[in-house]
């Protein structure tokens, strides 16, 4: 009985002797059921009534998720134990009133289920803790620091994440308390709770740990050398490594979701066969990309991405900038570090550029409106999008790799686009220690290539121009041509369903669309024949200009005929050619040095 007091007077000392008068505890006591318990305990209030809210998105992906579906009955309770009024006032608010003292404990559970970098999960197999979707928040306690007790389910041995842990906490469960900053701080660190395999690799003077979920085919081994080279390179385009301790959690699964930026941490979820051959490469790619966001993005970032609104939307016409340009670093470390050759890193940024180019809707919708209507565009798309959406990833890769060459040449070959990330990281988050406006960025941009940037913005940034492809890279010694010719087409893609040929897009002003086809329609018959996916794929693929095509389909039970007469179409389509005494040029040599 003295060991359980003497442990409880201890536990008061430890956790209110720093002033921490935020404590979230963690519980998962039957994963089996896919929901983590959450407590929060808040000492020291001032009022009688506060707002609790869950936020409704995950930064980094850019869709209102609303997680506050995943929560069940919320509850509080004065310091005697007693039952505090919650009321809930819209869809991710929760009303705590009419209580006595200045102690308040919440809580709830949470629904967990949808494994990918950005929600949380949890099964027997492991937890994996996404803060935005579990950890609620008082908007008016955002700043202040506090504690996280982890209890972790029995059968969990091994926790995982970014946050450090509290040095003076001694508990006789198998709980581990960390430490956070503030409510950004608390959920930009990822936790991964289970049995993971951990390995680690010290790379730019930094100590990084990896925590592998699910088996694959990866050898540690190599894993640590070649992610110390991606670490390595991407490092050195900063000079500096602002961080002294970094986390990778890496999923392992069949369905790839792809990577999530932090501080000091990131979650990678891909293939477990994805470490072999060219797919190892798109691996280290992807580590490249997550890796060089510590920088871009979560450090020099618009004015709107951190600190965060959790509670709506946060637009920003820059994230062709965040993920454009990362996206351009990504291949570009890769071949700093030798991953790719110059040709590979060549024939991969043409083949972005010729994606960019011949997608319909790069001429629709600027790249700098792609960012802002990310939320209800790129996350939310539907039949139509590849008519009038682009992609600000690609796009802003290439306006990069624009940027990038425009710097090089102006400079003769001694400055690029490293300098002027330099510029950005120390002027705004080591200076000025805060994000820059899109007009603050445009003015970097101007005094580092001149009045000319104006135009630029008219035509590529704000505007759906084409770049002079030929003029851009005529003086590194590549000889760009424009290769696009009209062919024959009939304008619409296919897909089987069920042993049903259905439609599955149209592009804009095709003669499938003319002839009044739709999206979802079932193609049943084709001149006077009965026709499936392959056979008319196969077929689309030989038409000639003028060509009249019997169409027999059906649309919601009824059905229809109709004559496709088929017209051109020209995609954009650029080729380079290198030439041969490239290596005596200097300003090619300084962009792919
Ligand atoms: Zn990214």
């Amino acid at each position: 009985m003295i060991k359980h007091l003497l442990f409880i007077i201890f536990l008061f000392v430890v956790i209110f002797s720093f002033g921490q008068n935020i404590k979230y505890k963690l519980s998962m006591n039957q994963p089996q059921n896919h929901y983590y318990q959450v407590e929060i305990e808040l000492s020291d209030l001032k009022k009688s009534e506060f707002n609790l809210k869950m936020p409704i998105w995950a930064p980094g992906s850019y869709l209102a998720r609303e997680f506050a579906k995943n929560v069940n009955l919320v509850k509080a309770f004065d310091s005697k134990g007693n039952i505090v009024k919650v009321k809930k006032t819209n869809k991710n608010t929760w009303k705590i009133y009419g209580f006595k003292g200045n102690r308040v404990v919440i809580k709830y559970d949470v629904y967990a289920f949808e494994l990918s970098v950005r929600t949380s999960f949890l099964d027997l197999t492991h937890g994996f803790v996404s803060g935005s979707g579990v950890f609620m928040y008082v908007e008016e306690l955002k700043n202040k620091p506090g504690l996280l007790e982890i209890i972790p389910h029995k059968s969990f041995k091994v926790i995982t994440t970014a946050l450090n842990e509290e040095i003076f906490w001694k508990s006789e469960f198998s709980s581990r308390c960390y430490k956070f900053n503030n409510y950004d701080h608390l959920v930009d660190c990822p936790i991964e709770i289970g049995n993971q395999l951990l390995f680690s690799f010290d790379a730019s003077g930094v100590n990084h740990t990896v925590a592998m979920y699910g088996f694959g085919n990866y050898s540690v081994d190599k894993l640590q050398k070649d992610m110390t080279n991606i670490v390595e390179s991407a490092t050195a385009v900063f000079g500096y490594n602002p961080n002294k301790e970094y986390t990778f959690i890496i999923h392992n699964v069949v369905n790839a979701q792809g990577g999530l930026e932090h501080k000091n941490s990131t979650v990678l979820s891909v293939n477990r066969w994805t470490y072999e051959g060219e797919q190892y490469i798109k691996f280290l790619k992807l580590v490249a990309h997550e890796y060089f966001h510590l920088w871009n993005v979560k450090r020099i970032r618009p004015i709107e991405l951190g600190p965060f609104n959790y509670d709506q939307e946060n637009f920003t016409s820059l994230l062709w900038v965040m993920e454009g340009f990362t996206s351009y670093y990504e291949k570009l470390i890769l071949y700093r570090a030798g991953y790719y050759s110059q040709i590979d890193f060549l024939n991969s940024m043409f083949s972005t550029l010729n994606y960019v180019e011949g997608s319909l809707g790069s001429r629709v919708q600027p790249v700098s409106h792609a960012s802002f209507d990310a939320w209800i565009k790129a996350y939310r798309p539907n039949e139509n999008s590849h008519n009038t959406t682009m992609s600000y990833y690609s796009r802003g890769s290439i306006i990069a790799m624009i940027l990038d060459i425009q710097i090089i040449k102006k400079y003769n070959g001694k400055r690029s686009l490293d300098n002027f990330m330099q510029d950005l990281y120390s002027k705004y988050y080591i200076k000025k220690k805060r994000g820059f406006s899109e007009n603050e960025f445009k003015q970097e941009l101007k005094k580092i290539l001149g009045e000319s940037i104006e135009q630029f913005y008219t035509d590529y940034i704000d505007g759906t121009k084409i770049p002079n492809y030929t003029e851009i890279f005529f003086p590194l010694g590549l000889n760009v041509k424009y290769i696009g010719k009209p062919k024959p087409s009939v304008g619409m893609t296919l897909s089987s369903s069920q042993g049903k040929t259905i439609v599955k897009s149209i592009r804009n002003n095709s003669s499938s669309e003319q002839a009044g086809i739709s999206v979802n329609d079932e193609i049943i018959g084709c001149n006077g024949i009965r026709v499936n996916k392959k056979s008319l794929d196969i077929y689309f693929n030989t038409v000639e200009l003028g060509e009249e095509i019997d169409i027999l389909f059906a649309r919601d039970e009824q059905i229809f005929s109709t004559t496709i007469i088929v017209d051109a179409y020209e995609k954009p389509e650029f080729k380079y050619i290198i030439e041969d005494n490239i290596n005596n040029n200097h300003l090619f040599n300084y962009w792919l040095k």
